[in-house]
């Protein structure tokens, strides 16, 4: 991940709307933008670029 450790913790905390991709609290059951109830964890797991 980044060069931050808390940085990287904070972004992972985050909810993802599927479909306009805003970023909401953990835990949210609604994106606070569209108010669709599509939402995703941030990746925890490191990626590997190809
Ligand atoms: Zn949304």
């Amino acid at each position: 991940m980044g060069k931050f450790p808390l940085a990287d913790e904070v972004l992972v905390q985050m909810a993802i709307c599927r479909k306009c991709k805003a970023r909401n609290k953990t835990g949210t059951v609604k994106c606070r933008k569209c108010g669709s109830p599509y939402m995703r964890q941030k990746r925890k797991d490191k990626r590997v670029k190809k």
